[in-house]
Order: C-alpha cells, then sequence, then structure tokens
C-alpha cells in the first residue's frame, strides 16, 4: 500500500512538472514573438497627490495580449522572461514606449511623471544605463520626469552590484523609487548607501487599514523614517475611500490604486490624464 501510495504521488508529481515546463515553454517561444509581433502593450495607472488629488505621474506597467485575444499579467511572463534572457529586449521596450509617452505629456505643458519597473536582470547584467541614456536621447524626455523603480527583495539581496549602477543612474538625472518597500524583511541599511529618493509602501501594509493594528502602526512607522530620511511616500493598492482617509490623517502625500484607476491602456490614460482629449475634442473657450 505504501509503494502504491509513493509512486501515484510521484506520478503526480512529474505530470506536474511536465505540464510546468511545457506551459514555461510555451510562453518563452510566445514572448520571443510578441516582441517581434507588437503583442506586448503598456498599461498605464496614475499617481496622485492624497491632499487634492492632482494626477502627478503614472506607472507603465506591461500586459502582453496573445493572438488568441488573451490578456496575460506580467507575474505569469517577466520571471520566465528574465530566465530566458529577454529581459533585456523587454525591458528597452518598455523604457522606450514609457519615455516616449510621457515626453508627449511633457510637450503638451503637463507636469507628468512615468515610473518604469526594472527587473533584477537588467541592473546586473544589462547596460541599463545605457539603455535609460538612449531612451532619454532619443524621446527628448527630461530625465526628472522619469523614474525607475526597483523591489526593496532585490535592493537587499545584490545591493553590492546594484549600488554602482544606480549611482550612474541618479547621474543621468531620473528618479530612483524602491517598489515593494516593506517586504523584504531586512535591515534598512540599504536605504543609507543608495541614492534613493521615494518609497513604495507595498500594498500588503495597505489592504487592512485602518483596523488592523499592526498594519496602522507599520505605515505610521514607514512615514516617519521616510519623512526624517528626506524620502517621498507612494501608498500602493488603495483601493477604498476609508484607506486614502487614513493616508491622510497620517500625512501620507502620494498614492496609487484601483480607487483612483486601474492600469488603463495609453489611450486612455491619455485622454483621461495626458490632455489628449482637449487636442482632439477642444473645449471652446470663451
Ligand atoms: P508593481 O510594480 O508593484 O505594480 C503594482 C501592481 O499592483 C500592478 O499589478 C497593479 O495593477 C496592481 N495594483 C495597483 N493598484 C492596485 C489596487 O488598488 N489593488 C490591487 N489589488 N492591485 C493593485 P500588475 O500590473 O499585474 O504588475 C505586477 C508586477 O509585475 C508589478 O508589481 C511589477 O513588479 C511587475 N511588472 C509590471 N510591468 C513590468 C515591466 O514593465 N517590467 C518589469 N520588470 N516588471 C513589471
Ligand atoms: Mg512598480
Ligand atoms: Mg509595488
Ligand atoms: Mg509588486
Amino acid at each position: 500500500r505504501a509503494k502504491a501510495l509513493k509512486r501515484n504521488t510521484w506520478q503526480r508529481y512529474t505530470a506536474a512538472l511536465g505540464e510546468e515546463s511545457r506551459e514555461r515553454f510555451d510562453i518563452e517561444v510566445g514572448l520571443r514573438r510578441a516582441l517581434e509581433r507588437n503583442e506586448l502593450q503598456l498599461y498605464f495607472q496614475p499617481q496622485a497627490f492624497v491632499d487634492g488629488g492632482r494626477v502627478f505621474g503614472a506607472e507603465a506597467l506591461i500586459r502582453w495580449v496573445s493572438q488568441e485575444g488573451e490578456t496575460i499579467m506580467p507575474e505569469r511572463f517577466i520571471p520566465l522572461a528574465e530566465e530566458s534572457g529577454l529581459s533585456h529586449a523587454l525591458g528597452r521596450w518598455v523604457l522606450d514606449v514609457a519615455c516616449h509617452h510621457a515626453r508627449r505629456w511633457e510637450q503638451r505643458g503637463l507636469d507628468l511623471q512615468v515610473a518604469v519597473n526594472l527587473s533584477g536582470a537588467q541592473v546586473v547584467n544589462g547596460d541599463i544605463v545605457g539603455d535609460v541614456r538612449r531612451a532619454l536621447q532619443e524621446s527628448g524626455l527630461s530625465p526628472e520626469r522619469l523614474e525607475l523603480e526597483i523591489t526593496e527583495g532585490f535592493l537587499i539581496n545584490h545591493a553590492d552590484e546594484g549600488v554602482g549602477v544606480l549611482h550612474e543612474l541618479r547621474e543621468l538625472g531620473v528618479m530612483l523609487a524602491v517598489d515593494d518597500f516593506g517586504t523584504g524583511y531586512s535591515s534598512l541599511a540599504y536605504l543609507k548607501r543608495l541614492p534613493v529618493q521615494r518609497l513604495k509602501i507595498d500594498q500588503s501594509f495597505i489592504r487592512d487599514v485602518p483596523g488592523d493594528a499592526d498594519d496602522e502602526i507599520i505605515v505610521a512607522a514607514i512615514l516617519s523614517m521616510a519623512g526624517r530620511l528626506g524620502l517621498e511616500v507612494v501608498a500602493e493598492g488603495v483601493e477604498l475611500p476609508v484607506q486614502l482617509d487614513f493616508l491622510a490623517g497620517q500625512g501620507c502625500e502620494r498614492y496609487q490604486g484601483f480607487l483612483l484607476s486601474r492600469p488603463v491602456p495609453a489611450e486612455v490614460f491619455d485622454r483621461r490624464w495626458g490632455g489628449g482629449a482637449e487636442l482632439c475634442d477642444p473645449v471652446p473657450s470663451r
């Protein structure tokens, strides 16, 4: 009986493994094609001031719309892209498209930043400094309008390899933000060494405020520490008015989340916040 049980478990295990590696292979081949065939889309999610609600920026979030019309979310393919060496080409594409849109907003006289997520592989192996410099040059975007987000997990594990690159990026004039802040469960010493200007409080801490006493304390502590270190804070994952009220009460200045908007295609962002609507059908002036 024991043997039979063991064999069954093993069979189930290998079957699952086969399925998983097949899916990985499909995704990898598909992703390579997607890059060539323009199946990737960049969505934008607005970021706003808690007080007054002015939209000051947009986070660029990648989507893959397959030929079958299925929208594949980044968490399913970004890790694979990293393993298969595709994250450099992918990352360059994201930078180029994001800077292109941000430059349009800038030319329309809007005060909008664009935030781009960097993957660890881009920072450690690629020529991220060259990629960013080129994206800025080719688009004509002012460097201070580009923000690069790097996860706290990466910064903690790769502080030594990353620190030089981050200083070089900072010297280009772009802003640097720590993404998913608070999830790294580690020392905060890296904050002293790295030229970052902004922390993005991970959405897991926002979900249960107000109400969860621990999360309330953590959010308050992050805000107080950031304030003393001279860092700006963006609260991520704000879905409810009570969460926004809580953040306002804690003195948090910036937020992002479904309450304001889900990530939307570039054309939609452009119409709602990017000055695109006024250009298409001008409001008659008095
Ligand atoms: P992230 O950078 O932390 O992005 C925030 C994620 O939270 C996004 O998921 C966004 O849609 C989601 N989100 C925003 N507001 C809310 C909210 O109020 N509630 C909830 N439940 N979720 C919210 P998304 O677009 O699926 O992206 C997931 C992750 O994939 C990103 O996390 C980022 O790490 C990665 N990613 C996305 N685009 C890129 C990219 O172009 N390059 C790289 N390297 N990574 C990317
Ligand atoms: Mg991010
Ligand atoms: Mg995040
Ligand atoms: Mg995240």
